[in-house]
């Protein structure tokens, strides 16, 4: 069949989970046995969010195919079986470069090039682009509906109907109904206001969304029907849920499914929830609790963690556990030592990360894991301090650093690799503290070779793996062999042996650093295996029992 669309929007303040929303309508939809894409059309004018502070944005999410995007992104792909690729992010910054690239180069012929029909025209081609080979494509507009950025985009989608048929096309709206407390009443007003700011640029929305603390009543929904142009049975409640993976199973209660169908005219199966179901009861009725203590930079904003908590919480829900996550700013780690957080934690995670802030303080948090045999988890600037811990205080070399912070030290047991042979490009890459900095980072799938018998290779139980990367710095083979030999063990490597992948202590119970982010790739029914057995480990350190097997 041709590929329907459903496009989301946002009303009256952001952050209100329209990546999930758009996500779990994704769930249900897979669950009927249709397939999905989803795609974000952000209206910032950033060409590409990589380069955008985590503190204001949230996590950098990398794809397969080596985009840095939104971490929307991240929710669409654990959320379905979608392939989250460059294609499905645009910003208005990314568009209007393609815009102009095309105006310099003599596309337009010299004619005079607007917004309309040049932009949105760009605008349209993104999203038919995105949905190749699928039956439904999910488009999510980013921001706010009211915002200036966003009006090439409403108008793009508006455009879109007329384009592909009425019948192909559905917009839902996503809005907030406060609840007012000196009131004691739930406030339709500013959905009212959100839908009629829509309807000015010439949407109408098919279905509202309402995020509430408290159910709406049926005589509610009536009157947002009523005001908002919509049927009754269209205004479906988001209340707010303990667990995000409750959502698609809230909606579906709702006949949020069934709608979508009914007004695109797909005919499908019912749904097939068991899944969810299992996962959501398993969520709420956890047998164990582990303490994980994560130390890092941005503690303050748990948003630029997002794939990591989930992975962290999948790993739970492999071994039947709540994981109780502890954010540890690396700083004050750093004046003030051990923490009672990392004290009294069953395991211990050092995230990925970039530059000197907080770096000793990471590195006490790795010594204080490696003699204690606590478990540990290092992920790509977390596998860094681990080697540079080890050589400082195991093998001696007290002035051994990351050259990233150091680039004088003796012993650069990291170090920013000259020459490499790229999987990704087929070519020898070739790299230097003076080449342009974004386009010096190793991004996206890259495969890796385990070495058996060890406790990678026991874990994934396959040979050969893929995994994202996002990073410039790699573990310098100069001092590979005086690593070994002391007991840090290499246990996986890109497939020439040329680039160190994984690490691990030979003598601790469960002592991990891996170059990639595995956290990407974790899903909530198909948990990843080092999050799986790093929680394992949490859980028999927790227990005073030997963690391995
Ligand atoms: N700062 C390190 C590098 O660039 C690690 C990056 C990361 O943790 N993602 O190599």
């Amino acid at each position: 069949m041709t590929p329907k669309f459903i496009f989301t929007t946002g009303g009256v303040l952001s952050s209100l989970g329209k990546g999930l929303a758009s996500a779990s309508i994704g769930a249900l939809l897979e669950a009927r046995g249709l397939t999905v894409v989803l795609q974000k059309l952000d209206p910032y004018v950033n060409v590409d969010p990589g380069t955008m502070n985590p503190f204001q944005h949230g996590e950098v999410y990398v794809t397969d195919d080596g985009a840095e995007t939104d971490l929307d992104m991240g929710h669409y792909e654990r959320f379905t079986h979608a392939k989250i690729r460059k294609k499905c992010n645009h910003t208005t910054g990314s568009i209007y470069n393609t815009v102009i690239n095309k105006e310099r180069r003599g596309d337009y012929l010299g004619g005079t090039v607007q917004i309309i029909p040049h932009v949105t025209d760009e605008i349209k081609r993104c999203i038919q682009s995105a949905v190749d080979g699928v039956d439904l494509g999910i488009i999510e507009i980013g921001g706010t509906v009211g915002d200036i950025e966003s009006l090439p985009f409403l108008e793009a989608i508006r455009q879109f109907r007329t384009d592909v048929g009425k019948e192909n096309v559905l917009y839902i709206h996503l809005t907030l109904v406060p609840y007012i407390r000196t009131a004691g009443e739930l406030k339709t007003k500013p959905t009212q206001h959100s839908v009629s700011e829509l309807r000015r640029v010439g949407i109408q929305p098919d279905i509202l969304l309402c995020r509430t603390e408290k159910p709406l009543g049926r005589d509610l929904k009536e009157k947002i029907a009523l005001f908002c142009n919509v049927e009754p049975e269209a205004v479906i409640t988001a209340v707010d849920v303990e667990t995000i993976y409750e959502v698609p199973l809230r909606f579906h209660k709702q006949g949020l499914d069934e709608q979508i169908c009914r007004k695109l005219n797909i005919w499908t199966r019912s749904p097939v929830l068991t899944e969810w179901e299992d996962l959501v009861y398993k969520l709420q009725h956890p047998a164990h609790e582990v303490k994980i203590a994560m130390v890092g930079k941005y503690v303050d904003l748990h948003e630029s963690y997002k794939s990591l908590n989930e992975a962290l919480c999948h790993g739970g829900v492999a071994n039947n556990a709540k994981v109780d996550i502890s954010y540890v700013d690396s700083e004050q780690v750093e004046r003030e030592g051990i923490v009672e957080q990392i004290e009294q934690a069953d395991g211990i995670l050092v995230p990925g990360g970039f530059g000197g802030r907080g770096v000793e303080g990471k590195i006490r948090a790795v010594r204080f894991a490696r003699e204690n045999k606590v478990p540990y988890f290092g992920i790509c600037y977390g596998m860094h301090m681990a080697v540079v811990e080890f050589a400082r205080n195991v093998v001696g070399w007290k002035e051994a650093h990351t050259a990233e912070i150091d680039p004088n030290t003796p012993y650069p047991v990291i170090y920013l690799m000259r020459e490499w042979f790229d999987y990704r490009t087929q070519r020898i890459e070739k790299r230097d503290e003076l080449s342009d900095m974004g386009g010096t980072m190793r991004l996206g799938a890259y495969p890796s070779h385990l070495i058996p018998d060890t406790r990678a290779q026991s874990a994934y139980r396959v040979e050969e793996i893929s995994e994202r990367h996002r990073h410039r710095y790699e573990f310098n083979n100069a001092f590979r062999q005086e690593l070994e030999e002391a007991g840090l063990r290499v246990s996986g490597t890109s497939p020439d042996g040329e680039l160190v992948e994984i690490v691990e202590l030979v003598d601790h119970p469960w002592f991990l650093g891996c170059q990639f982010h595995p956290e990407f790739k974790s899903r909530p029914m198909a948990p990843h295996p080092l999050f799986r057995d790093f929680i394992r480990a949490a859980l028999r350190f927790k227990n005073g029992k030997p963690v391995r097997s």
